[in-house]
């Protein structure tokens, strides 16, 4: 797990989607309402080829993925939102642009839909979720206003949808969403919904990668992240360390700073100590953190200790093991439900981390 940059959102990085891939085991315990995606038919009698099928499988695995990061991201941001220095409003729904798959023609045939805007996941829990907007629904018109035309490159259009709903719901906390289920626009709903507040980040997948990063404003999972095959407060682990960077702004410190090996293992050290704080306000057991930790490194945390960026993975789970004490004791005598005002750990955290 590292901070990098990574350039495009994942629409247009559909483009490099491993094939044959089946759906991971965790997004089968993502709950909340219409993660099913509804429409996933051919267009015409023709049964698929074997590279449509392929892609098809791609597309549904990416979209699995993301019902359960979207969900239990989202999860962690609403959680943690009183303590975060950047929060904004937020329904809880990711979209896709099928023009900007490199074979729009399958997916659009897949999808069949009034518009090339859909809704790709809706988290568990969100007012997406409340409002019952159906995964795969067509996006019509955000706050009245119909998607632009396609832009080059092609993930403009979507991250300009994205903007669009949050802007709207930074200007007054609500936004209305047309959508519709069916191949034409006659059947459309206009649906006004109420925001959240969450810690901000978007959270997304990219294909053929099995990294997770975090650049400031996005929290990424490669495909290939072996988490997505672990229990799911162990994924929920790793999500709330990726979190942690952005909320501690650790890209701009890097940035600002010369990047060296032991600045950047300084920042993953705070958001390894943060991360258990992060999933005790969600519900998720704390302990998961080191969980992970323990479940992750043997196989894939060697490469980034020997590049010195990242403590040993037998280290790190020891050092998020020290955490408990603290945050077991601050829970004590608070009535459940209390959130844990981790600012106050901070400190502490940023000592510990510069002295490890
Ligand atoms: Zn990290």
């Amino acid at each position: 797990m590292t901070t990098t940059t990574l350039g495009r959102p994942v629409a247009v990085m559909a483009a490099m989607l491993a094939i044959g891939a089946t759906a991971p085991a965790i997004a089968q315990e993502v709950t909340g309402t219409r993660q099913t995606p509804l429409v996933i038919t051919s267009a015409s009698n023709d049964a698929p080829t074997r590279e449509e099928s392929n892609y098809r499988r791609s597309i549904a695995k990416m979209q699995s993925q993301n019902a359960a990061l979207q969900t239990f991201g989202y999860r962690l941001a609403k959680a943690n939102a009183p303590f975060c220095s950047r929060a904004i409003t937020s329904i809880g729904i990711l979209l896709h642009d099928r023009a900007a798959y490199d074979r729009p023609d399958i997916a659009r045939r897949m999808f069949h839909a009034a518009s090339d805007i859909g809704v790709q996941a809706v988290a568990g829990g969100s007012a997406a979720a409340r409002a019952s907007i159906p995964v795969n629904a067509a996006i019509l018109a955000v706050d009245g206003v119909p998607p632009p035309e396609p832009q080059t490159p092609l993930w403009r259009r979507l991250t300009a949808m994205h903007d669009a709903i949050d802007a709207s719901l930074m200007a007054d906390g609500s936004v209305a969403i047309t959508w519709t289920t069916d191949t034409g626009a006659s059947g459309a709903s206009i649906t006004t919904l109420t925001g959240d507040p969450v810690c901000r980040t978007r959270f997304e997948i990219h294909p053929k990668t099995d990294r997770a990063s975090a650049d400031g404003e996005r929290v990424i999972f490669g495909t290939e992240f072996a988490g997505f095959d672990y229990a799911p407060h162990e994924f929920a682990a790793a999500i709330a360390h990726e979190l942690a960077h952005n909320i501690l702004a650790h890209r701009a410190r890097l940035n600002a700073t010369e990047r060296t090996s032991a600045a950047i293992r300084v920042t993953e050290r705070e958001a390894d100590l943060l991360s258990p704080w992060l999933l005790a306000n969600a519900g998720y057991p704390p302990r998961a953190a080191e969980a992970f930790m323990r479940r992750w490194g043997p196989d894939h945390g060697g490469g980034l200790f020997r590049k010195r960026t990242h403590d040993s993975w037998q280290d790190r789970a020891a050092a998020i093991g020290r955490e408990m004490a603290l945050i077991e004791s601050a829970q004590a005598g608070q009535p459940d439900g209390t959130k844990l005002d981790w600012r106050l750990q901070l400190p502490r955290i940023r000592a510990a981390a510069a002295r490890l």
